[in-house]
């Protein structure tokens, strides 16, 4: 994939959120996120099924983690933050490439790595609030960090995974015409979610003043209460020493990872039902790396794209979210002169369709026109 983009350090200063929440026991806010994914058993996870989600890193200790989850034999889904890959890019690696070498699963991706998005931005203390600043926003976070995991994640019609910032994803913040992620994303036409929990807490008070085994006792206790009606999401952070301690243990302590097997939950990768899945947001048929798209500014306001696209017999290439093409041709690539007169953060999609006129691809990318 060969992509030029301009001015992609450049993070925008995030508005106030309009609507924060306050900290609230972890079922409230369940019932709280309206167009979060809330419950495994949304996901199809069956009673005693546990898809384990470690969200913000990566960090350095991340890597250690997630060999011994590895050699534990559990599946994990890593939420990422696109500036924490951006500051540790091999230990992304080489978390995206870890292998189950031994059990059922032996040979197979013990990873997912997923989209927390671009830096998780905090005002005032206020949790994250990504899609009340708006749709324009909301995809740049996800379109900087998906970027960054693309090159890491090898996943051929496989869905990607999204969890807003805090789990804070309200309909209500988004513009009326607004109704779900697809929408705030439909830029990006591969990402379903936003993705929520069932269980956690090692970030909220009842854990941050307490130990690691009494934080790990208060999630024993959710997924005991709550695992045998339905499969879980669980959520923890593997940045923090406490959590890391409460996941394994340590001399004293056994770590609810080793409960739960003692108990008899099985550890499951959060895509195991796929048709449960794919209600929730478009799974692609087709990966990203089939679109090439380059844009090279010739003169002022003048940008000359240059666009492939796989085995396509006509491409189409939109600005933002216009209904009408850009620029559009027979064949499957193309290459055009265009006059870019509004700067600012502009959104570039790229379809390209089969002799019938099936869509066969899609891709797109922000490119930062100057003012
Ligand atoms: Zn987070």
């Amino acid at each position: 994939m060969q992509f030029v983009l301009t001015a992609l350090a450049a993070i925008s200063i995030l508005p106030a959120c309009k609507k924060p929440l306050e900290q609230a026991a972890s079922e409230e806010q369940t019932l709280g996120f309206e167009d979060s994914l809330t419950s495994g058993s949304q996901i199809g996870l069956q009673p005693m099924e546990i898809a384990l989600t470690l969200d913000d890193g990566p960090a350095p200790e991340s890597l250690d983690l997630a060999k011994k989850l590895r050699d534990l034999e559990v599946p994990v889904s890593y939420f990422m933050i696109g500036v924490n890959i951006q500051s540790y890019p091999q230990v992304t690696k080489e978390i995206a490439e870890l292998k189950f070498n031994s059990g059922p699963m032996v040979g197979k991706p013990a990873t997912i790595i997923a989209n927390h998005s671009w830096n998780h931005k905090r005002k005032n203390n206020d949790i994250a609030c990504i899609a009340c600043d708006g749709t324009d926003y909301a995809n740049m976070e996800i379109q900087k960090t998906d970027d960054l995991i693309s090159g890491y994640v090898n996943r051929a019609n496989k869905p990607f995974f999204f969890r807003a910032p805090g789990g804070n994803f309200f309909r209500r913040d988004l513009p009326e015409e607004v109704k779900s992620l697809a929408e705030v994303n439909k830029n990006l036409n591969k990402y379903i979610g936003p993705f929520f929990w069932d269980v956690s807490g090692d970030v909220e008070p009842v854990c941050l003043k307490t130990t690691a085994q009494k934080c790990g006792d208060y999630y024993m206790s959710q997924i005991r209460s709550k695992g045998r009606a339905h499969g879980l999401i669980i959520l923890a952070h593997d940045i923090h020493e406490k959590t890391r301690v409460m996941l394994l243990g340590d001399e004293k302590y056994p770590g609810i990872i080793a409960q739960m097997k003692t108990e008899g939950f099985k550890f499951v990768h959060m895509d195991k039902y796929p048709s449960a899945l794919s209600k929730f947001g478009s799974v692609p048929s087709n990966e990203f790396g089939e679109v090439q798209f380059k844009a090279n500014r010739t003169a002022e306001k003048t940008y000359k794209f240059e666009v492939k696209v796989k085995n396509a017999a006509r491409v189409e290439v939109f600005i933002d979210r216009l209904a009408k093409p850009l620029f559009s041709g027979a064949g499957s690539s193309l290459e055009s002169k265009q006059n870019i007169s509004t700067g600012g953060h502009r959104i570039f999609l790229v379809k390209g369709y089969d002799s019938s006129n099936r869509q066969v691809a899609q891709g797109s990318r922000f490119i930062d026109i100057p003012y």
